[in-house]
Parts: C-alpha cells; structure tokens; sequence
C-alpha cells in the first residue's frame, strides 16, 4: 500500500533549520552554509535520504507540502543531494511548473521567443528524464516558436499517450520519483561505489525557486569559480550567457561573455561591474568560510544576483595540491588538514607525464598498470633496437614477452615498457618502478609475433615496429597513437605539502635504489636513505657481465678470487657513489641474490660467443649451463645459499663496502653501511656468513687502519626466517622482510609466472587482490606480526622494516605502523606517496585519539 509522506520531512532551508550532510546530502548543507553568508540563494527545500528512499520504493511525495513554500504557478529546480558531491547522482531538472498557462504568462513577460524555448527545454528534459522517452523524438529545434512547441506537445502526448502534464504537483511528484528511482538503480551503484560510496549510500533531494536569468536589464546565467583547474592556480574562470531581454537572449543574438575584462571582448566585468563585484566577494566568502575552492553557479535577474548552487571546483591532480597548501598558506585550514586533503595516487601522478584528463583513448588492450605514468613512442621488440632508437634520438616503447636482466640497457633507452606476461613484482615492473619508466605488464590479450615484427590487438588490428604507441602505467592501458599529455609538476606546493607530511609522520620511508640515478631520484623525493640496493643490478653491464661468466666458469675457490678481484674496483666505486650520493644517510645493500644461471646466455649463438670469449669448447660450456640449471631456480641456489657455497663473491663484496666506506667517509659524511643478507631460512646461514663477513672487516682494517663501522641485517623473506627470527635476531642488527619473496613463498605462488591466472582469481574472489600487489594481511601479514615480534622478544629495539614492492602502499605502510616497524622501503618513485600516507595515518590516528579523549 502507498503511503502518504510525512509533512516534517520537507525542511525549508534557513540559516538555523537543523540540516546535516548525513541526513539531507551534501548540497542541502552546502546551501544552508551559503545563506547563512548572507549569499542570496533562492528559496530552497530539502528531502532528506529517509524521504528520498520512500519514494524511490513507491511512496507518494508529499508535493502539497513542498509546494507550499513557493506560492501560486512556481518555476522550480530540483537537484541531488548525495552524503558526498563525488559520488554523484541522476542531473538537475529545471523549470518545472511550465506549462502552457505559465508559458502565456512568460511570453508578457520576458517574449514570447525566450518563453518557448524555455518550455521547449522542460518538454525535452521532462520526456527523456522522467517519463523514459527516446530523446531522438525531442531534439530542440533551431527556431523556438509556436509550431516547434505544437509539434513537441504532439509528438509527447503521442509517445506517451496522455497529454504533456500540466500540473506544477504532478510535474514535480514525477521528478522527485524519477530521480529517487534512478539512483537506486544498478549502474549508478556501481558508479558511486567506485567513487567509495557504501552500499546503503543515500540521496537527498533539494527543490529551488527558479530565477531565469531572463529578463529586464542585466540578465543571464553563469559558473564561475577562482582557480585554474588543472593548475590550482588562483584566477576566475568560468562562463556567463547573457539573455537580456529586448536582445532576446535565446535566440541567434545571445552572448557568451567572458568573465573577466578581456581583448577578446565584452565581459561581464565591464558590463556589470556591481553584480560581477558582488560575485567575487561571494567567492572568498565561500573560499574563506567552507574553507574550499568553489565553482558558484550563478544567475543575474535585472542586475540582481542569485547565487542558485555551490560545488567545489573539480580539480586535477596538481591544482589539488596547489588548492590545499594555499588553503593552509592562507590560514583558512591547517597544514594536518592540507596534508589530509590530498591523495597519495594525486601526488604520484604529479611525478610524471600523464596522458591529460579528457584526451582521446584509442585504447589497443588493458593489462597490469605496474609502473605510473604515461609514454608514447615508436614500438621495439628488443633491447638492442630500443638503444638503437635512443641513440637515434627516437622515444621507444620496448615491448617484450617478458623482460630478463639482460634487457636493463634497452629499459634504461625505453621512454616506456609493455610486457605480455608477468605481474607487478616481475622484473620489467620492478625495473620500470625503480627507473620511473611507465610500464605494463601483463597485457596477455596482445599477440606478439616477434618474427613478424608487430604486435596483433584483440580486435585484430596490427602494429609494426616504428609505429607509435602510449603506454599508461597509471591506468594499465595501451593506447594507438599519441594522445595529448601534461607535464610532471614538482612545484613548491609538492615541495610544501611533503614538508608539512614528514612533520606529522611517525614512521621512516626509505627507497629500493640499485644505481646512482636511482639514489638522486631517493635523495631528491627525501627519502631517508636507501633501505635495499639489489646488488646484482650492477653486474649486468657488459664489462661486468664478462667477468661474472668469468666467474662462474672458474674451477676453483682462488680462481673465482682472483676473477673476482677484477670486480672489486668496480663494486667499490659503485657504493662510493652511492654513498657520496646519500651523503651520510643510510645505505643498506643487499649482498648479491639471484642464481648464476641468470648470467649465463640462454641461447645457441650466445653459448658460442661466450665460448669464443672464454677460449673453451663450446661442449665445456653447454655443460656448465646445463650444470647451474635448476628445476626452480627461486628456490635453488640463489642468496644466502650462494653465500655458504660459492663465498667469494661474498667476501668481495664486503670488501668493496669497506673499501668504499673509508673512501666516501673521508670526503663527506661518515658512513655506516649496512650490509643485508638475502633469503636466509636458518640462523646458522647468518652465522656462516657473519664470520666471514667480520674477518673481511678485520682484514680491511689491518690493511688500511682505518676505523670503520658497519650493521649486518638479514632479509627477512622466506616463511621459515619470520618463523625463526628470534634466533636469527642476536646474530644481527636489523632484519627487513622482503615481502615479494616471502609472498611467493607463504602462497607458494611464483611472481613471475601469478599474472597467468591472477585476474582470474581476483574475478572469482579467491584472492581479494593481487597479494603480490597488496600486501596479505592475513597471512604474509600473520607471518610478519609473529617475526617482528618474536625478533623484539629477543633482541627489544632492533631495527626492523618492509623492502618488498608493498612498502610504498598505504594499506602495507598502515600494517608496518601497526605492528611497530621503523621504516617501509619502496621504489623511488613512490617515496612521496608513501610519506603523504604515513603522515595521513599518522594524523588519522591522532585524530581518533584526541576523539577519544574529548569523548
Ligand atoms: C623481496 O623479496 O621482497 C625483495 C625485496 O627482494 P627481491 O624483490 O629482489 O627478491
Ligand atoms: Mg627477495
């Protein structure tokens, strides 16, 4: 049965009428504020969620009751008022009460020309909107006159068999049911939860007096608001329509004006400098006192104003920072609430080029947005064209099936990477991550004919080498062509914003830096040292890479010495470098980790000219690789196990740290390395290489005498070492869990080989999200809880931290704080979102508590 609505649940809005965001939407309270500023807002009522949702279930709206705030014949709007202006709503109908009484009346009063094309408006948005017709049927005609609205009244009363309403009751009952019924319908869900809305998300309605903005003297209507959206910048914007009347505004005279004086022509400055006044002081007022930028639509009647509705100015990502740190510069909120104001994704992607908002996508596929930003280039299929390119000065995309450490030069020449396999923690996304490359990975919808030379879409459209691409490693698409892009923004307000978030953080952000260019771009996003340098990075140059294969073809322990002595100079100058780079900041680096296999070429031809290289067979060296090969090589002989059996290479590389210790701490600041060592499972590993580690140590101080410190760590990734950490912890001076591998290991799920499947999974929600990407909680998390805690127990204080790809998340960053950890370590790219999110979190908590203790 349907039930009459109860009177009390239509608020005429006045400046003390009880009225809150939670119950009437964000625009009702929005309007309320805005009256009581004494801004001359039309009279205005508002429905609250409770109301709304009745309708939507078949209550009958309480028209008398609204209506009998706006006297005989009214015009009236009605809008949405959701909790949050973000997460939409169904559009604004205006002018409802015209009819063909009002009309008649209107055609007196403002011509008959304006007055047609105003019912026109009503009869086009009332059709399609409320009563579902095809809006084909009602497109608004070029000449607004008596025949165009006959035909439009026919052609509605034909489709809808009834007459066009006339009653303002049922006009307004039928709006107010339309919209009530379109937000509980299932796309707008959908889109209001992607903008974080909760499922039981409400919608307010508010219904206002219409003010024309045709008529007598000065009239028309506009938006106006005080900053340039995409830069933040303080400058009105915005658009007026003049429809004074005796120029009969709606027709072919009407004129846009440009708001401000301007060359270009009149403005609505010059020509009504007292409203236009007016106007800009209703704009600091609303600035300084609903303390946001807000996009003021507005209307003048006759010369006067009224101010019909207020949003904030949609922004992008870098006039969101520049709108909070001005906000806070000018006293009007605090930098806590600037800081809290601005989302980590927003800063991230002012770190690089984007493709702007609103460009055409021509999209070719979708894969695994791995590494943020945008670049369009000439596609490439190998690492020696992409060098090729980059020599020639041509931007390239490398498009690989998957990279390997061999492709690191044609990454370093790439402007960008797209991957067909792989998942966020595979080489090319880490890589790309760590280089700032734009990268995506995973997009297994691509064909890649390598022979041919070309990549095939879904839709079967071809792409040959040279043609030009977009990777979007912020969104994870791939797109034909080059689309309009906008420029990375690291201005004083960034500079500001972070400062104002490493006041309020409680916890260190660190960076993953494997080479000097890495360690500028950490040092220049302030991160608090280097929390894990991937040593085996550095061997990957040619030189290098000849006396590693050098190396692993030596026979005997003093052989490999000796081959590896040739390493040493190298090895030292690169931590020199990075040390100097850090200037007293921590540096810890990762001891190497990968299997030697990885050094070894894969192919006939490579084995032949390694073979001529190294003067053997190529039987001696078919053997040797057949002999490091392995049935699952992450988790064979790689880490601390290469540690134990081949030590050398260990022991060079302490000697290069040491070497390299003394050398930058004579020129700067003194350095204390720290010296992690990779995938440990048992606290005798620790032991074994401890021993030597310290006899190098001994050694290089007898040798040079001179005084040197150094921590030793151990890399907490795989289940056993968290499980273990109260033994392993006495043996060392900090642990840092390597959450990529511990992941791989806790799901035992390969990260290289998970893409295959992941999204399937996701879909059928056997993972919530890709563990690889964000951080399991329940169980890596568990594993992580119990080895810091069980690190604690034994040894209390000891330095503990995050360097798997998670470190730069909030929801890990939330979870280390949680659990007590001292630092997170992420790529560096990601180190200023990560500092945002640890101050945000840090503030949040603050906040909760300071809640408390008031409660
Ligand atoms: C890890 O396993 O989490 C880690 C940081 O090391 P890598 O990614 O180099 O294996
Ligand atoms: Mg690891």
């Amino acid at each position: 049965m349907q039930k009459e609505l109860d009177r009390s649940e239509v608020t005429l809005i006045t400046p003390d009428v009880p009225m809150s965001a939670d119950i009437h939407g964000g625009r009702a309270k929005c309007l309320q504020r805005l009256i009581r500023l004494n801004m001359p807002v039309p009279k205005t009522v508002a429905l609250p969620f409770r109301t709304v949702h009745r309708i939507a279930a078949g209550g009958v709206p309480d028209t008398g009751a609204i209506l009998a705030h706006f006297g005989p014949q009214p015009l009236l709007s009605v809008r949405p008022s959701s909790q949050d202006p973000d997460w939409g709503g169904p559009g604004a109908i205006l002018n409802i009460g015209m009819c063909d009484v009002r009309h008649a009346q209107l055609c007196d009063e403002i011509g008959e020309r304006a007055a047609t094309s105003l019912y026109l408006r009503f009869i086009q948005s009332f059709a399609t909107h409320v009563a579902r017709l095809d809006d084909e049927m009602f497109t608004l005609p070029d000449t607004p006159d008596h025949e165009a609205l006959a035909l439009a009244l026919r052609t509605y009363e034909e489709e809808a068999d009834e007459p066009f309403p006339q009653d303002v009751g049922r006009q307004l009952a039928d709006v107010l049911r339309s919209m009530a019924r379109a937000w509980e319908g299932t796309t707008a869900r959908i889109l209001r939860k992607a903008k974080g809305a909760p499922e039981d998300a409400g919608l307010g309605l508010v219904v206002q007096q219409m003010v024309l903005g045709v008529g007598p003297g000065d009239s028309g209507s506009g938006v106006i608001q005080f900053v340039d959206p995409l830069t933040g910048e303080r400058q009105v914007t915005g658009r007026y329509l003049s429809q004074s009347q005796g120029r009969d505004a709606l027709a072919a005279g009407s004129e846009a004006l440009y708001l401000t004086r301007d060359p270009r022509g009149p403005s609505l400055e010059e020509l009504c400098p007292e409203p236009f006044a007016e106007l800009v002081a209703c704009g600091e007022r609303a600035r300084a006192r609903l303390r946001e930028e807000m996009q003021i639509e507005f209307t003048l009647h006759g010369g006067r104003l009224a101010i019909l509705d207020a949003i904030r100015v949609n922004r992008g990502s870098r006039a969101k920072v520049r709108i909070a740190v001005e906000l806070a510069e000018d006293g009007i909120i605090s930098p806590e609430e600037a800081v809290m104001r601005v989302d980590p994704q927003a800063l991230s992607e002012l770190l690089h080029r984007q493709v702007a908002p609103g460009a055409a996508r021509d999209v070719i596929t979708r894969g695994i947005a791995a590494s943020p930003g945008a670049a369009r280039g000439r596609i490439v299929f190998s690492a020696t064209d992409a060098q090729a390119s980059a020599s020639r000065g041509e931007d390239c995309i490398l498009v690989r099936r998957e990279t390997t450490p061999e492709d690191i030069r044609g990454m370093h020449a790439a402007v960008g990477v797209l991957t067909v396999r792989g998942g966020v923690t595979s080489h090319a996304a880490v890589i790309g991550r760590g280089l700032g490359l734009p990268c995506v990975v995973g997009a297994s919808d691509l064909r890649l004919d390598r022979k041919a030379k070309r990549l095939v879409a879904p839709d079967g459209r071809r792409f040959a080498e040279g043609e030009t691409i977009t990777v979007d490693g912020t969104t994870g698409e791939v797109l034909a062509g080059a689309p309009v892009m906008v420029e990375a923004a690291l201005d004083g307000a960034f500079q500001q914003l972070l400062d104002w978030a490493d006041a309020a953080r409680d916890i260190g952000v660190r960076a993953n830096a494997d080479t000097p260019a890495d360690a500028q771009t950490a040092r220049n996003f302030r991160a608090e040292g280097i929390g894990l340098c991937r040593t085996e990075h550095m061997f990957f140059e040619a030189e290098r890479l000849s006396v590693m294969r050098e190396m692993i073809f030596a026979d005997t322990g003093e052989d490999r010495a000796a081959v590896l002595e040739r390493l040493l100079p190298m090895q030292r100058g690169d931590f020199a470098e990075l040390f100097e780079i850090m200037a007293g900041s921590p540096v810890c680096i990762r001891l190497f980790d990968p299997p030697l296999h990885e050094f070894l070429p894969s192919d006939r031809q490579g084995m032949r000219s390694l073979a001529d290289v190294l003067d053997l067979p190529l039987s001696d060296v078919e053997a040797r690789v057949e002999a490091l090969e392995e049935y699952n090589p992450m988790l064979g002989m790689r880490g601390v196990r290469l540690g134990v059996t081949v030590p050398e290479i260990y022991e060079m590389q302490a000697r290069a740290i040491f070497e390299a210790t003394i050398a930058a701490s004579k020129r700067g600041a003194k350095v204390v390395p720290e010296i992690m060592i990779p995938l440990v499972s048992a606290m005798r590993e620790v032991e074994l290489v401890k021993t030597r580690i310290d006899a190098v140590a001994v050694n290089v101080y007898n040798e040079t005498g001179a005084d040197f410190a150094y921590k030793l760590g151990v890399m907490v990734e795989t289940p056993r070492a968290a499980l273990r950490a109260g033994d392993i912890a006495p043996h060392c001076q900090f642990l840092s869990f390597g959450t990529n591998d511990l992941t791989q290991m806790t799901y035992g799920l390969s990260r290289d080989d998970a893409g295959r499947f992941m999204s399937a999974y996701v879909k059928a929600r056997v993972f919530p999200e890709d563990p690889f990407h964000t951080l399991d909680i329940d169980g890596v998390g568990e594993l992580l809880t119990m080895g810091a805690e069980r690190a604690r127990d034994s040894v209390p204080g000891i330095t503990l931290s995050i360097c798997g790809e998670h470190g730069g998340s909030r929801s890990a960053i939330a979870f280390s704080r949680a659990i007590g950890l001292d630092y997170v370590s992420c790529s560096p790219f990601r180190v200023p979102a990560a500092r945002l999110s640890a101050a945000q979190l840090a503030i949040a908590d603050r906040q909760i508590g300071d809640g408390l203790e008031v409660g």
